[in-house]
């Protein structure tokens, strides 16, 4: 039996968003010179929210020449000690303010709050700690006695994990002796603009952080620029290809993380009521928009009817609604377009011949809003099980050996993470040793940390973000 929760919506008095926003450009926020403007909106509402800047060519001009003289006028050869006083001061800051901007975050992105603020935002202040703690040891960190760093840095993120992106490309180029210019996803502007006032909270020297708002252009314009030394793309593989082609010939350097595919493959020996906890949290989590999600779900052939109906039972106790609310497991889609995509799949997985079935939730009747679904009868030339729904939609394959597991699994131009759900540590072993995947996890999915590296394989992009490995991106090595 189960009982119905009494809405229990968090406050969202805690947040001031302002009716517009300028761009944070050498420690203040200014005007746009040749900029458009555009709303970012509440995509559990439709809410107009606020207004912010499309960064014209000459806001990017801006940007890259405050970051070059904050790099050469101090932040490059500032010792690391230094340093590393700044990032502590804005990991506390972010900590004192986690609150506001897990709340603000949810409102921007349609995240459950649950995950901002139990998950975001604890790994955002989390990112920063940690490198803060490297700016002073760098000369130990296995990149030779004097590692420089290399500049100014161009990113540019997406709009899943707002924040956490940020704090993934800002705190270890920091920490390296970098200076940056970051463009927020168009759709979810917000929480990077209260980190640059926290930057300025932190009486962060001018300069070193520049956030500039816009659209798809503005990123092109940044990552072009001639004055910048390194690029950091998340984001999709298609505009990642576009930015490894724009890059190549030049003395920029590069590291994309872009899309994922990944397999979640389930042993008939796997403890059964623990993978489907980790077969909903690998594809649920954040919508399902997530680079490294569990979306395509493996099951050994024995077991394939018991699992499901397991997984559809505890699916259908999702509650999905309000992103405030406190109860809410599955929020609200990110955008109109986004939604449009995860439908335009879903309808082609149903016209190639997979079985849809969907948690039978209302859906609110304003806001951008995904039942959780599930394909089975899926085959690999499917479009489903090839291409990225960035929704709460997984497809369902079965397999009969551990060898043909890996032969599907690897069996994607992916190559970003996988989960094994097994009971012998042995046959997890074999498998991580053979599966394409920058991340496998074992008996768990989607965790965390900022010690431990986190990167693809073929079309999931090149180099690591995270951990010692993630200082090498920023460092002339
Ligand atoms: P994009 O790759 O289009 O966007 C990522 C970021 O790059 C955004 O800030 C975007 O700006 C910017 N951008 C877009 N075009 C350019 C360009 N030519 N040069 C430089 N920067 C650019 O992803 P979307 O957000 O549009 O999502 C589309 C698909 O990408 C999703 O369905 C999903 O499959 C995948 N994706 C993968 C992610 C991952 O983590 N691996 C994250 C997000 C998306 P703007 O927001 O204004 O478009």
């Amino acid at each position: 039996m189960t009982f119905e929760y009494a809405p229990a919506p968090e406050s969202t008095s805690i947040v001031d968003i302002r009716p517009s926003y300028g761009l944070f450009i050498d420690g203040e926020f200014r005007d746009s010179i040749d900029g458009d403007t555009i709303k970012t909106i509440n995509p559990a509402t439709e809410e107009v929210l606020s207004e912010v800047v499309a960064a014209g060519p000459r806001d990017v001009a801006a940007a890259v020449e405050a970051a070059r003289r904050a790099y050469q006028t101090g932040w490059g050869t500032m010792p690391g000690t230094e340093r590393a006083k700044y990032l502590y001061r804005i990991a506390r800051i972010i900590q004192e303010r986690s609150r506001e901007l897990a709340v603000l975050e949810t409102i921007d992105n349609g995240k459950p709050i649950r995950e901002s603020r139990d998950v975001d935002l604890p790994l955002v202040a989390a990112h920063f700690f940690y490198y803060a703690g490297w700016a002073d040891k760098l000369s130990y960190a296995g990149f030779g006695p004097h590692p420089r760093p290399l500049g100014v840095a161009a990113q540019v993120i997406p709009w899943n994990f707002p924040l956490l992106m940020l704090a993934w490309k800002i705190a270890p180029a920091l920490a390296c002796g970098n200076t940056v210019v970051l463009k927020p996803a168009e759709t979810t502007p917000l929480t990077a603009l209260v980190f640059a006032e926290i930057c300025q909270q932190a009486d962060l020297p001018p300069g070193v952080v520049n956030i500039i708002t816009g659209a798809g252009e503005t990123g092109r314009h940044l990552v072009e620029h001639p004055d910048v030394d390194k690029i950091a793309f998340t984001g999709s593989t298609e505009v990642g290809r576009q930015i490894a082609r724009a890059a190549a010939g030049t003395r920029k350097r590069l590291t994309l993380e872009l899309g994922g595919k990944a397999a979640n493959i389930v042993f008939d020996d796997a403890p059964l009521d623990q993978a489907v906890e980790g077969i909903v949290n690998g594809i649920f989590f954040n919508q399902g928009h997530v680079c490294c999600a569990g979306s395509r779900l493996l099951v050994q052939e024995s077991i394939h009817d018991e699992l499901l109906t397991a997984l559809k039972r505890r699916i259908s106790l999702l509650r999905l609604g309000d992103p405030l609310d406190k109860n809410t497991d599955i929020g609200a889609i990110n955008s109109a377009a986004q939604l449009e995509r995860i439908r335009a799949l879903s309808e082609i997985g149903e016209l190639e011949g997979a079985e849809r079935w969907s948690a039978p939730c209302p859906l609110p009747d304003r806001g951008f809003w995904f039942p959780p679904t599930v394909f089975t009868g899926v085959s690999q030339a499917h479009r489903i099980a090839r291409e990225e729904i960035f929704g709460p939609v997984l497809s369902v394959l079965t397999f009969r050996t551990p060898e043909e597991a890996v032969a599907k699994a690897n069996n994607t131009p992916y190559g970003l993470s996988a989960g094994i759900w097994t009971e012998k540590g042995s046959r997890i072993l074999w498998m991580a040793d053979r599966l394409r995947a920058g991340v496998v996890w074992a008996n768990t999915f989607n965790k965390f940390d900022p010690s431990s590296p986190f990167g693809g394989y073929k079309e999931s992009g090149y180099g690591r973000e995270g951990g010692r490995h993630g200082l090498e991106a920023y460092l002339a090595v």
